[in-house]
């Protein structure tokens, strides 16, 4: 598929983001993406996703009775060297199909249709422009969808702000408070410190509350996720602190244990394996020390199971039609 060279909704913001000069995330690069895939993040003008699909893994809030529609994009502008996702996070991996915006809400809508109420963007950062497209799209359908930003939380503060009353849920992951560890492990200056700006700004829209409609599935707010990784316990008691001193300890929290080491770290010191019983109890033993009450805990078990295969159709679904939990 080539980009759809008919949408035009929504021009005028897509502009204000200048691609040919693209600062969209604190990489702050300067590429010109008219030219080519030149930035960090290795991706040109166009939008390219590496999955729109039913998710049915997120917290229960976010992906309710019937699942979330979430739309993969393809790449990243942080560069883990364990990601998860690998299969879609590497600008070098298999090339997506490049999209217009226009077949993104095409593909959309026949998932909606199925009574699903909420999209996410997910790694959204290094496609703001289209992001903002999308969003101006699904405002002007009814019934309109609950928009969620799935992000690294490596945004631009200031760029957060445009989307005041336009994204309805955050679902940030707060990855470190070392700068040390985001160089290392996800090859970005200045994590802490950008990543705590941009979720100062989604608090700041949000509060701590966390609206429900009558399924409980949620409307409007804001979840912090946290994925703990084998051998940096401090790192995950540190960003537990932050949280609950700089935000409140009665932010929803989304506390993740389901690390699995990847190929490109099968060999790593720490990251080589999954997590060890006694590291995972004593971050919990600080987060109930801080006072947290609100959000989720995954079972230590979780590390078994999820694990997305991009290379399906259905990537949160298991080779013999089940789904994952
Ligand atoms: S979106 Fe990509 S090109 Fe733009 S500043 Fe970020 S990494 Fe660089």
């Amino acid at each position: 598929m080539s980009p759809n060279s008919n949408d035009t909704e929504g021009r005028r913001d897509t502009l204000r983001l200048d691609l040919s000069d693209c600062r969209c995330c604190p990489r702050n690069c300067g590429a010109d993406r008219l030219a080519g895939p030149l930035g960090s993040c290795g991706i040109g003008a166009a939008a390219e996703v590496a999955s729109i699909c039913v998710h049915r893994g997120e917290e229960p809030v976010i992906s309710g009775r019937r699942g979330i529609c979430n739309i993969f994009f393809r790449s990243c502008n942080l560069r883990c060297i364990y990601c998860q996702n690998y299969q879609i996070s590497r600008a070098d991996g298999d090339p997506a199909e490049l999209i217009g915006t226009g077949q993104i809400v095409d593909a959309v809508d026949q998932l909606l249709a199925r009574g699903l109420k909420a999209v996410g963007f997910v790694s959204p950062s290094h496609f703001l422009p289209q992001v903002i497209e999308l969003i101006g799209r699904f405002e002007q359908r009814r019934p309109r969808p609950r928009l969620v930003f799935n992000t690294n939380a490596y945004d631009r503060a200031d760029l957060l702000r445009e989307l005041e009353g336009r994204i309805d849920i955050y679902l940030p992951d707060l990855k470190y408070m070392d700068e040390k560890l985001g160089r290392e492990l996800s090859g970005v200056p200045r994590y802490p410190e950008t990543a705590t700006l941009a979720i100062k700004e989604m608090f700041r829209q949000m509060g701590s509350s966390l609206l429900l409609d009558d399924e409980d599935e949620a409307v409007r707010g804001l979840i912090i996720r946290h994925l703990v990784l084998p051998g940096y316990v401090e790192n995950s008691k540190a960003v537990l602190r932050w949280i609950a001193s700089e935000l409140s300890p009665s932010v929803h929290i989304s506390l993740m244990s389901q690390y699995y080491p990847t190929p490109e770290v099968k060999d790593h010191p720490s990251l080589g394996r999954t997590l060890h019983p006694e590291e995972y109890a004593e971050v919990l033993a600080e987060f109930d020390r801080l006072g947290f009450y609100r959000g989720w805990v995954q079972e230590l078990e979780s590390q078994h199971h999820y694990r997305p295969d991009f290379n399906r159709d259905h990537p949160f679904e298991s080779p013999g039609g089940g789904v994952g939990p």
